[in-house]
């Protein structure tokens, strides 16, 4: 198995169709893309490269990026994407700790990746994309495709690490390819006229959902600024048609709250995969009305690569369904693929209303972390992923998060759900983002603060707040203290830093 078969399989059915385009241009068809990618494996291959060596990936977007990856398989490497906005430190811990042979920078990444790679025992050798080097590698022989097991590692994963440091998970052709089958059978069905924007990305779920679009021959769309430019979106959709993305909410916020939006031509758009990140109820009713039937949600992690549960398209236009509203705040139900379920502290399965810790299994699950027996013992535990987030299930089978074991505030020995009282406070039209947190309390263990980020230059007023909390929510969640903030911490991958909230108060 390898999953560079796909390329190859699609340049055969697909050959002259457009494979790469950058903004409107066509990069690439499939036959040149296919040929180019077993070019570059042969020139990995030249340089040495052995099975299972790991390719470390420091690039923005760009049209070399998805080659880079089926290089590496059709080499039998396994890739190491980085999220491009890391720091140098962060950048070193992963080549050192991954042991990378190569690492493949972006221009604009290649000083802070040379000044890591200082950093770092492993003597990693860097090529920046596009170089005369790159191009060097292109020259060689077409390499034939590599055989290997399924359970080789094809992607090391390294965790956003709102906590400590990154982990790897390994993610196998197997788990990848399982992905990619259950994308078509719960997420979206393509074909080769479709088409993939990476707005977000391609180090992470952009850059997973490669997979699916190639399958089926379809375009991959890398944005000329090579991010995320709500403009830009809608420039891109007046060429391509039927275009697929995968959004963060935040995203999808900034591109409906951006003053283009009212003039633009969506109908080119299909569909907008969001997921990684809470989307608050109203946040979501909003994208539909501007939108449409676009969106679908995923809810994964890195160990479980964008599938655990999924709310469909069908389940966000069910509006006059009694538990709608319940429905949208859900991340849906359990993926096709895999089983999931929520357990209490001895891992035995909760009934239905209960929460607990979500644990999934399934061919999607990581092989482990990546130098790292003792974490994964912990998170496979008896088989079973634990994957640290805590919710619960409602009778029809809808899985409701109720935030990370670690964020949820215990105060006079009862559970808060921090994003309980977030949905609340959102409800505010002053209120533009917030983050609820725990904050000690002698008496109590800990009671809810929350920071706030306003909308307009005048903050919505504590009384406001506090009658808001008071007219939707037990009295006993209400926020305790407010902290007006200009914006909230966030990691590169748009997360909100709860450790960093806490260490503020
Ligand atoms: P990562 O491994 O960086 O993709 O982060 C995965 C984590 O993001 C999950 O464990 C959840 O805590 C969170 N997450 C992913 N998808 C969703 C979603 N649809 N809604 C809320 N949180 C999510």
């Amino acid at each position: 198995m390898n999953l560079a078969a796909l390329l190859e399989k699609s340049a055969r059915h697909f050959g002259d169709r457009p494979a790469i385009a950058l903004g409107h241009e066509l990069f690439s068809s499939y036959q040149n893309t296919a040929e180019r990618v077993a070019r570059l494996a042969g020139g990995l291959l030249r340089r040495g490269l052995r099975p299972g060596d790991r390719i470390a990936i420091a690039m923005k977007n760009c049209p070399q990026y998805s080659d880079i990856l089926f290089a590496s398989w059709h080499a039998g490497a396994t890739a190491v994407p980085m999220n491009a906005k890391l720091h140098s430190r962060e950048f070193a811990y992963m080549l050192d700790h991954s042991s990378a042979r190569l690492c493949f920078v972006t221009e604009d990444l290649e000083p802070v990746i040379r000044a890591a790679a200082m950093e770092t025992q492993s003597g990693v050798e860097i090529i920046v994309a596009n170089s005369q080097e790159y191009d060097a590698l292109l020259k060689n022989n077409l390499a034939p495709l590599a055989q290997l097991e399924p359970d080789a590692t094809a992607w090391i994963f390294y965790t956003s690490g709102t906590t400590g440091r990154p982990k790897g998970a390994m993610l196998t052709h197997r788990n990848l390819l399982m992905m990619t089958v259950s994308y078509f059978g719960d997420v979206d069905a393509i074909d080769e006229t479709e088409s993939i924007l990476h707005a977000a990305p391609m180090s992470h779920g952009s850059g997973l959902y490669i997979l699916p679009y190639v399958a089926k021959g379809a375009c991959q769309i890398i944005p000329e600024s090579g991010g995320f430019d709500p403009r830009e979106v809608m420039e891109v959709l007046a060429t391509h048609k039927k275009v697929g993305c995968f959004f963060a909410p935040t995203m999808i916020s900034r591109l409906i709250n951006d003053p283009s939006i009212s003039a633009a031509n969506t109908s080119n758009l299909k569909t907008i995969v969001y997921g990684g990140g809470p989307m608050y109820v109203a946040d979501c009713q909003k994208a539909l009305d501007v939108l449409g039937p676009k969106l679908v949600q995923i809810y994964g992690q890195g160990e479980a690569p964008m599938t655990i549960t999924g709310l469909s398209r069908a389940a966000h236009m069910d509006i006059n369904h009694p538990r709608y509203l319940d429905r949208l705040a859900s991340v849906g139900t359990a993926r096709t693929d895999l089983e999931v379920r929520v357990v209490d502290g001895d891992d035995q399965p909760l009934p239905v209303g209960e929460i607990g810790e979500i644990c999934v299994r399934g061919d999607v699950v990581m092989q482990g972390y990546w130098k790292d027996p003792q974490a994964s013992a912990e998170s496979l535990k008896g088989g079973w992923l634990h994957t640290g987030d805590m919710g619960t299930f409602d009778e029809d089978g809808f899985l409701t998060l109720k935030d990370r074991s670690k964020d949820v505030i215990i105060s006079g020995g009862t559970n808060i759900y921090p994003r309980e009282v977030e949905e609340v406070l959102l409800r505010h039209e002053d209120v533009a983002e917030v983050s609820v947190i725990g904050r000690p309390n002698a008496d109590w263990g800990e009671e809810v603060v929350a920071f706030v980020v306003a909308t307009a230059d005048t903050a919505p007023n504590k009384a406001a707040l506090d009658r808001l909390c008071l007219d939707h929510i037990a009295r006993f969640k209400r926020p305790k203290a407010y902290f007006y903030v200009e914006e909230l911490p966030k990691n590169n991958y748009g997360k909100v830093l709860k450790t960093a909230l806490r260490e503020m108060v």
